[in-house]
């Protein structure tokens, strides 16, 4: 199954985030399967980080979204097992701070992009100013509206420089929110992570739905496309955003850099200093 042709929101398609089964591919589907093939796909990415930082001309950026426990952190954690910490960096985008907020809603985001040779992944991002901020009434319709226009054009910029842009909708339904709420009220090790906000945040349900279809229907363009991701269950929302990430990044034509010094001088080099070291060595002993 090619899931980047699969989940991938066409531009100017409408979307019915209602008419997507968060379900899928359903219960019966083989989860120790999808489990051992997410795994190829995670080392697949473990292998191209690699080349794409020692090619370091381009760069990928991961943009997260989703309603409260829809799995963001725990797609990073299992997305990125095995890359070298070297190259690859997450960025948490909360409320904005009061310097934050003394700028354009951009600033932050534009400097936290990747450098060539480098991934980042925000979890969550940008889109905040058209979700949150529009939910919530934190600015009038006129300044959130234009934001759309100027999110594509942000987005233009950045693939202009060599930056792969991939972006996730983890889609869970409100029964599988609740359920994770739960889950996180009952074990200590994640109480931590519950907040007031999250029940709260639950009343806005259909006015999030609205607000991600006009996001997903107006910037999911062909140099940074949309995908929804069913997530109801972890090992299928896994395995899908996985397999697009490496299947994007062999696209990528990485190669290794051919070296810029001349390795048959640097290897007489080697040969004299060892030499040396050895003759050294002998007066040493004697
Ligand atoms: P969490 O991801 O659970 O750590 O929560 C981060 C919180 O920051 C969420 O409630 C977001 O809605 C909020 N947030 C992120 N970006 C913005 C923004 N631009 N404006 C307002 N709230 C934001
Ligand atoms: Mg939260």
């Amino acid at each position: 199954m090619n899931y980047r042709k699969k989940f991938r929101v066409e531009p100017g398609a409408k979307v019915r985030l209602a008419k997507i089964d968060p379900d899928a591919p359903g219960k019966h589907a083989s989860r120790q399967a999808a489990i051992a093939a997410a795994a190829q796909h995670i080392e697949r990415i473990a292998r191209l980080q690699y080349l794409l930082y020692a090619d370091a001309s381009q760069s990928l950026l991961v943009v997260l979204q989703g309603l409260d426990a829809a799995g963001k952190d725990g797609l990073i954690r299992h997305l990125f097992t095995g890359v070298n910490p070297q190259g690859v960096s997450v960025v948490s985008f909360k409320k904005p701070t009061e310097r934050e907020s003394a700028h354009d809603f951009l600033w932050r985001i534009h400097r936290r992009a990747p450098a060539k040779g480098e991934i980042v992944i925000y979890n969550r991002s940008h889109y905040e100013d058209v979700l949150v901020v529009r939910v919530h009434g934190l600015v009038p319709r006129a300044v959130w509206s234009k934001r759309y226009d100027l999110i594509n054009d942000f987005e233009k910029t950045l693939s202009e420089n060599g930056t792969r842009i991939l972006k996730f909708y983890l889609h869970i339904s409100a029964e599988e929110q609740l359920a994770r709420f739960k889950a996180r009220l009952d074990d200590p090790t994640r109480q931590w992570k519950i907040s007031e906000a999250d029940y709260a945040e639950r009343e806005y349900w259909p006015q999030y739905v609205e607000a991600y279809e006009e996001a997903l229907e107006r910037t999911s363009t062909k140099h940074a496309p949309w995908f929804v991701i069913p997530s109801n269950h972890k090992w299928f929302r896994n395995l899908a955003v996985s397999q697009i990430v490496a299947d994007t990044m062999d696209d990528m034509g990485l190669t290794l850099p051919r070296p810029r010094i001349d390795l048959a001088a640097i290897r007489s080099k080697y040969h004299a200093a060892k030499r040396e070291q050895r003759d050294k060595g002998g007066k040493a002993e004697s």
